[in-house]
């Protein structure tokens, strides 16, 4: 399983039509003709280029191992024959070996959970905490978000890039921001009702989570609250579990994009129509690959997102391989941003789990469990290797309240159901237990939906 902190992005829902109220950070950037950007890009793209020549080594080595030389960027284009970045180097390179800044100049260091092997570290000059508050000033307007709102912010305080991602840029843009940190949901929920919270940002299982527990204390979100937005990042969010967060809190959901790799948050944001994330192009410059040879596709067709830092000082990174499937829009937007769009991912190349030779993607389970009424948003993946060493699958879900109290019959009606959507979705017969509701872990910041026994099986 993946380690990487990252503000994955799910399948976006559908466009939203008729003309909305769009807010900008910052018009002049987020607005600005495609050549304009473009020349922008190359300017910022030759000079990270140099930089990263004359002051990592990797990239020195890997570059002229290309027989590339800074000066032969002369276009946009010419990015690809620059050398790849995988996470792989990355942990190559632990801790600070990428580091284009010698430590003096690095004003904070963040890491990636590192649940498995090390973890990757991000640091940032003075200036890159300066532009991570405006790029996340842009993902907060975006999303309606004014010096009126209180942001009760409910991403990790920490080495984890997530919550002061989002406070710093809070407090740029002049919202009143509550660093209340994942966890005690119950008192967040008393706390959004006690300081008249507006906005909420959390991982989405986080999210489905707090409007559990609101449910549980008895608030009504019409009446009790006044949430209006809620801003999502850090794992992909279906459009079930948007659903699921719009309906029990009444709120607007608004996703975003980030790697910890590449800043944290704020690399990606969703306007109010919701087709797609914008991505700061002035500061980020994608291409699409085909994940098995590397070549770069043609604008619009699906591929490996690819993305290079145009103004990091400290780690900056040359065609970083995210491992998220996308297609890039680059019709302009409603909204009035001439920043390309991702559009939807139907998962991390990393994240596909291969069962009995199936190409199974949790994001598709998770599909099927949130289409059916019976079945609570609350769900496991045990992935195990059977004696007959063929991987095999087993999925704990959690029926809702009604099934259980019904009894067994009921239960083994909904698992049947299950079983036969499964099979129409994947192909593949599976194993599921249906479980009482509130009886699977709860998160307070990312949901662990997959476990894989077979690593330790090995
Ligand atoms: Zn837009």
């Amino acid at each position: 399983m993946s380690v990487l902190e990252k503000f994955a992005f799910g399948e976006q829902s559908k466009p939203a039509t008729g003309k909305k109220e769009c807010l900008i950070w910052d018009r002049e950037h987020e607005t600005m003709p495609r050549s304009a950007l473009e020349k922008l890009q190359l300017e910022r793209l030759q000079k990270v280029v140099e930089r990263c020549y004359n002051k990592v080594p990797f990239y020195h080595q890997q570059m002229d191992a290309l027989g590339i030389r800074p000066e032969d960027i002369k276009t946009l284009a010419d990015v690809s024959k620059l050398p790849f970045t995988t996470k792989h180097d990355l942990r190559d390179n632990y801790p600070f070996a990428m580091f284009a800044e010698p430590m003096r100049n690095v004003a904070r260091l963040h890491a990636s959970s590192g649940t498995t092997g090390k973890p990757v570290v991000g640091g940032y000059t003075k200036n890159d905490l300066n532009t991570w508050s405006e790029l996340m000033a842009r993902v907060i307007t975006a999303a309606g978000v004014t010096p009126d709102d209180i942001v009760c912010n409910s991403f990790g305080y920490g080495l984890f890039t997530g919550g002061m991602g989002f406070h710093y840029g809070a407090e740029r843009i002049g919202a009143t921001i509550v660093p209340v940190s994942g966890g005690q949901s119950k008192r967040q929920v008393m706390l959004w009702q006690d300081f008249g919270a507006t906005v909420l940002s959390s991982t989405p299982s986080y999210a489905c989570v707090l409007a559990e527990q609101a449910e549980e204390s008895g608030v009504n979100p019409v009446k009790d609250l006044k949430l209006r937005i809620a801003l999502v990042g850090a794992e992909p969010c279906t459009p079930q579990m948007r659903a699921e967060i719009e309906k029990k809190l009444n709120v607007e959901v608004f996703d975003t994009y980030g790697l910890t790799e590449l800043m944290g948050p704020g690399v990606g944001l969703e306007c109010p129509y919701h087709d797609g994330l914008h991505i700061c192009e002035d500061h980020f410059l994608m291409e699409t690959i085909d994940p098995e040879s590397g070549e770069v596709l043609p604008p619009g067709s699906e591929g490996e997102l690819v993305l290079t830092s145009l103004t990091k000082e400290a780690f900056p990174l040359l065609r970083f391989r995210t491992r998220d499937r996308t297609r890039i829009n680059q019709e302009p937007c409603t909204c009035g941003r001439t920043h390309a769009r991702l559009q939807k991912i139907d998962g991390r190349t990393d994240d596909m789990l291969i069962i009995k030779g199936v190409n199974v993607f949790p994001t598709q389970i998770e599909t099927v469990i949130l289409s059916l009424p019976q079945f609570e948003p609350q769900y496991v993946i045990v992935v195990d290797r059977s004696s007959n060493f063929l991987d095999d699958m087993e999925i704990l879900v959690e029926c809702t309240h009604d099934v259980h109290e019904a009894g067994e019959g009921a239960m083994e009606e909904a698992r049947k159901k299950l079983a036969h959507e499964l099979h129409q979705v994947l192909g593949l017969n599976t194993r599921i237990k249906v479980v009482a509701p509130k009886t699977l872990q709860r998160s307070e910041g990312k949901a662990k939906r997959v476990v894989d026994l077979r690593e330790m099986s090995k």
